[in-house]
């Protein structure tokens, strides 16, 4: 667009601002909401969660509603769990002393459950209500979820139909409330995204305005480089790139729904993680490119996730190398099986897989008595319980020394590793240890690459 006098390029500026749980589990965490909303004209389409808890010992919303439609769908009388749901929204809406009412929402919610709308209607309700509040607060546009955000016969998310629909809906809109997780079957029914799904709904609305920004607020100010139970106080993760959080958080590191970075990905949209409860703290920065700070001070790694609970199947065969089809054989085994491989590390005559135990379930004998049989190596190894740890920074493929580091580090710790793979973009390695040193090896790999440099 033209500006009239100057005929300069006016740039509309559109920051998409999504809200958790517990940024809205009561009308004072709604108000400093509303002022962060305020505070910059450019937060123009907003997307909240359902409310969350309001205390360590409170309940979500989602799940009361959960809990709610199980009792309806087992005919029994659900009319007192329903009325403290509504509870919880009256108490917002009183407390933000809002002109008001959810009296017709709430009868035609009782209908659906006794009609038996499904759990995904149910659990929707908890953000299309908090939605209705949200824009009646702000005086912002609603717009029902289901009339923008759309999943295939199958129950995959139509990003195509979505994209089509949701962009010309907001390109028309000055400001909207679209509330998170749901959308609409092709016969209309209501799906909703996997738990936490309001984060996927904000990046696929950022997507669909060509947003400049996806502002993701939380109860944390960003990512942190470990675990805080482990690793005692570490410091915060200013930027990372969408390919090193997705690396973390396959791994384990949670606070953005992993489904979440692809849309804004595909739009080159960078995404902000902040804090409700300390909106000056700028967040993390999650960037298309990694963000080369060249800092003195700054640690090699940008993070360190992982998980417990793998098991590694350790095939040698002599002359492996030269056989043909002795991978394609051992995929062949994991398909029948069912069973995911998370890793495939190689060697001349070896070759390990590591699967999850919850992938392999009770079968880990069956699973390697087909490998014996249909692959007929010199020796397998089984070693259980193995926790993976995956360090992750995009400037460790360019510094020399930092395996050797690593690897040194989780020696004077006394950690045995029990399998090394190192990802192909280099700037990722994943160790395999006992599920007993896992948290030694984090707290390790961290004091060698954070606290001593
Ligand atoms: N309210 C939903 C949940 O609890 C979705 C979300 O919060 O993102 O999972």
């Amino acid at each position: 667009q033209t500006c009239g006098n100057c005929r300069r390029l006016e740039v509309h500026v559109i920051k998409v601002v999504k809200f958790g749980g517990s940024s809205l589990a009561s009308a004072e965490q709604f108000a400093k909401v509303g002022n962060i909303i305020r505070a910059d004209k450019e937060r123009k389409f907003v997307v909240p969660s359902a409310p969350g808890k309001r205390n360590s010992k409170d309940t979500k919303v989602t799940d009361m509603l959960y809990a709610c439609y199980a009792l309806a769908e087992a005919d029994e009388d659900f009319r007192v769990p329903l009325m403290k749901i509504k509870d919880r929204y009256d108490s917002i809406i009183n407390g933000l002393k809002l002109n008001l009412s959810l009296e017709e929402e709430f009868k035609i919610i009782t209908e659906n459950f006794k009609a038996k709308a499904g759990s995904d209607y149910a659990a929707s309700r908890g953000e299309y209500l908090n939605g209705i509040i949200m824009a009646n607060y702000l005086g912002y546009e609603f717009i029902d979820a289901a009339e923008v955000i759309f999943f295939e016969e199958e129950g995959a998310f139509d990003a195509d139909k979505t994209h089509k629909v949701l962009s010309k809906r907001l390109e028309k809109m000055e400001n909207a409330v679209v509330p998170g997780f749901y959308g609409s079957n092709p016969d209309g029914s209501i799906r909703t995204f996997s738990r936490g799904g309001s984060d996927i709904t904000g990046s696929i609305v950022a997507k669909a305005c060509n947003a400049s920004m996806y502002e993701n607020w939380t109860d944390v100010s960003g990512f942190l480089m470990a675990d805080p139970r482990i690793v005692k106080k570490p410091k915060q993760i200013a930027s990372i790139s969408y390919k090193e959080l997705r690396e973390l958080s396959y791994m384990g590191a949670s606070v953005l729904h992993e489904d979440a970075i692809y849309p804004a990905r595909m739009a080159n949209v960078p995404i902000n993680i902040r804090n409700t409860n300390a909106p000056e703290d700028p967040g993390t920065m999650i960037t298309a490119e990694a963000v080369h700070l060249e800092s003195e001070d700054e640690p090699i790694i940008t993070g360190i996730a992982g998980s417990k609970d793998f098991t590694v199947v350790a095939l040698y065969k002599n002359m492996m190398s030269s056989e043909r089809g002795f991978v394609r054989r051992i995929l062949g085994v994991l398909d029948d099986y069912n069973v995911n491989f998370e890793h495939l590390p190689s060697g001349i005559d070896t070759v390990s897989v590591v699967m999850s135990n919850q992938s392999i379930g009770d079968r880990l004998d069956e699973i390697v008595d087909a490998f014996r049989t249909r692959l007929q190596p010199d020796s397998i190894d089984v070693i259980e319980d193995v926790a993976l740890i995956a360090t992750v920074g995009h400037r460790m493929s360019y510094r020399p020394g930092v395996s050797a580091k690593l690897f040194t580090a989780l020696g004077d710790a006394e950690v045995n590793i029990r399998m090394i793979d190192q990802g192909s973009s280099e700037m990722n390695i994943i160790v395999g240890v006992d599920n007993k040193d896992f948290q030694k090896a984090i707290r390790a790999i961290y004091n060698a690459f954070v606290e001593e440099e």
